[in-house]
């Protein structure tokens, strides 16, 4: 499972998905349509990307 919280104290959403290409394309959506941003750089998506963690549950390494 991977687990994306949005940084924005204002916002403090919560993703997730079983792959992180898919919670991917829910995080471009999520910053497109909660915080306005209609074209995300790739600078700002692997930002976001860099903070999403992977709840396996175990140690996946
Ligand atoms: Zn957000």
């Amino acid at each position: 499972m991977q687990e994306f919280h949005c940084d924005s104290p204002a916002c403090a959403s919560h993703l997730t998905a079983s792959t992180k290409d898919e919670l991917m394309r829910q995080v471009e959506q999520h910053v497109k349509d909660v915080h306005n941003v209609d074209n995300p750089t790739q600078t700002i998506l692997s930002y976001l990307a860099s903070t999403v963690r992977d709840e396996a549950g175990f140690s996946a390494r």
